[in-house]
């Protein structure tokens, strides 16, 4: 066997070139290490293995070169050896390199040719072990992998041996007789000769076998048979890598469905259309559920052309009555500039605040503000309505967007206050959705679209048009589904409550089956 350079002749401190081999885990972007999303966070450049799930990259810095080595359809596959120069030639730049790996690095991951790469190049190298395929089985596939009645021992297997390898070939006896649980890696293509092999050498055609591909991605799927009907099994369902095969008796001790598949919203395709730094609690609710969320924003929040108006009300508070709020945007927005123009919240003083909802009045606790009322019904005719028996003589100040709705001044006028209006955010629409968004909605692979305000409704309809059709929509409020319907679009669902909340809640009502009358 070759010996490798001692790592230590390399780690002298003058040698900042460094590479981190990485291990991504197998497909959820939750289970990557601490360290290895602390690696991603400072990389200069990233190389990935097509097993990687991207929405790991987002650990990554925005300016953070991205490359994939290919292994899907359409890309180029990258040789070894163009890896290995581009790996050496980034570090001897004193570029921060990441070489990220599906799994765990070293679990039939190749890296030997790599470190030794590195290593007679003279760059030092870090190892971030990752959760590799078979953990994740247990965890998200809810297999066992060990039991204390029924397995003692877990062997990680290759179903594809290299032809000219150094080593021995693999012992199918010694694994036919292998006590304890057998995780085939690489087994999918070759499932007819690993499965046939075992049984010729004796182990049992009738032993439990389970099947996992895509473990631990929205789209995991799994199915159970046994060692004998295993390849046939595989044949039939056309099912392609990577999957890992479970093969003992611990197959028999899991439940039907793992708490991983079994969450309301798995395996459904869910758009977010909200502006991006807004889409978080929507995006985190929608995955916790288990669906698979891709976000579109439908419009761009972004300053105030001119911030004249919005400075000449900040520096005359006290002459108002009322602060009024109609979104979470006004609330941040106002108060940010606010700071920005050497104030804070102590210029409110006696004003009293008002909110359109429990997102805006959220926004304001954000920044040690309660909001003196938030009308039980989260609209603009609500909130006028209570304010309303007040307002007479009342001085009310508005904080809103570029483009909104006239009726909550014009109700408060009616009602007899004195209001001003101050512009203090911009929403423009989103001219063009990204291609592949606008793609897997043409091609009906988005099943629900998600309208969280009016301003998103006719965006989305400029954006996507008959497209929509091929999804449901989820709309937050009759507002906004007024605006879907009069532009030709009924939504499957509305938020009985107007929120972020209520909107998730509509589409997990509309799995249940219906009330039986
Ligand atoms: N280093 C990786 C393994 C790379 S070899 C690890 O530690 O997991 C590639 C094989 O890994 C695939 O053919 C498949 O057998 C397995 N694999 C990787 N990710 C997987 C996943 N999410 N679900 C099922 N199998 C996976």
């Amino acid at each position: 066997m070759s010996r490798l350079p001692t790592a230590t002749a390399m780690n002298h401190p003058q040698n900042s070139a460094i590479v981190y081999l990485v291990g991504a885990g197998p497909g959820d972007p939750g289970l990557i290490t601490i360290r290895g999303a602390e690696c991603l966070s400072r990389a200069d450049l990233v190389l990935y293995d097509y097993l990687v799930n991207p929405a790991i990259l987002r650990y990554a810095r925005p300016t953070a070169e991205l490359i994939c080595l290919g292994g899907h359809r359409f890309q180029r596959v990258m040789a070894q050896e163009e890896i290995n120069a581009r790996m050496v030639e980034a570090a001897r730049t004193g570029r921060s390199v990441v070489r990220l790996k599906g799994g765990d690095p070293d679990v039939f991951g190749r890296t030997a040719t790599e470190t030794h790469a590195l290593l007679a190049a003279g760059i030092r190298y870090e190892t971030v072990p990752g959760v590799t395929a078979a953990l994740a089985v247990a965890g998200y596939a809810g297999i066992p992998i060990t039991h204390a009645d029924y397995s003692s021992a877990v062997a990680l297997v290759t179903g594809h041996e290299r032809q000219d390898k150094k080593g021995p070939p693999l012992d199918y006896e010694a694994l036919a007789e292998f006590p304890g649980t057998l995780i085939f890696y690489m087994g999918v293509t070759t499932a007819r000769q690993w499965s046939e092999a075992l049984i010729r050498r004796g182990k049992s055609a009738e032993t439990p076998v389970a099947v996992v591909r895509r473990c631990s991605w929205t789209d995991q799927q799994d199915f159970r048979c046994t060692l004998g009907t295993v390849a046939d099994e595989i044949f039939a369902r056309k099912l392609r890598p990577p999957a890992v095969i479970v093969i003992g008796e611990v197959v028999g001790l899991a439940a039907e469905q793992s708490w991983f598949t079994a969450r309301p919203l798995f395996a459904t395709r869910v758009l977010v259309t909200r502006p991006r730094d807004q889409a978080e609690n929507l995006v985190t609710s929608l995955t916790e559920l288990g669906a698979d969320v891709l976000v579109q924003p439908a419009i761009e929040i972004s300053p105030p052309t001119d911030w004249a108006a919005v400075d000449r009300a900040l520096l005359g508070l006290e002459h108002y009555d009322w602060l009024v709020f109609s979104s979470s945007n006004g609330v941040r927005m106002l108060l940010e500039r606010l700071m920005q123009i050497g104030g804070d919240l102590r210029r409110l003083g006696k004003l009293k605040l008002a909110a359109i909802g429990p997102g805006t009045a959220d926004a304001l606790r954000r920044y040690c503000l309660r909001a003196d009322i938030i009308p039980s019904e989260y609209r603009a005719e609500a909130l006028a309505e209570s304010l309303a028996p007040d307002a007479q003589g009342q001085r009310f100040l508005l904080a809103r967007a570029s483009r909104g709705r006239e009726v909550l001044a014009e109700d408060l006028r009616a009602a007899g206050a004195t209001v001003d209006q101050i512009v203090v955010y911009r929403s423009s629409d989103v001219d063009h959705p990204e291609p592949q968004i606008a793609d897997a909605l043409a091609s009906g692979r988005i099943h629900w679209v998600t309208v969280t305000s009016s301003a998103i409704a006719t965006s989305v309809v400029r954006m996507f048009g008959a497209s929509l059709r091929k999804a449901r929509i989820a709309s937050i409020s009759p507002i906004t589904s007024g605006v879907l319907r009069r532009l030709g679009f009924v939504p499957a669902v509305e938020a009985t409550r107007y929120t972020i909340d209520g909107l998730v809640e509509a589409i997990l009502r509309d799995r249940e089956p219906p009330d039986a009358a």
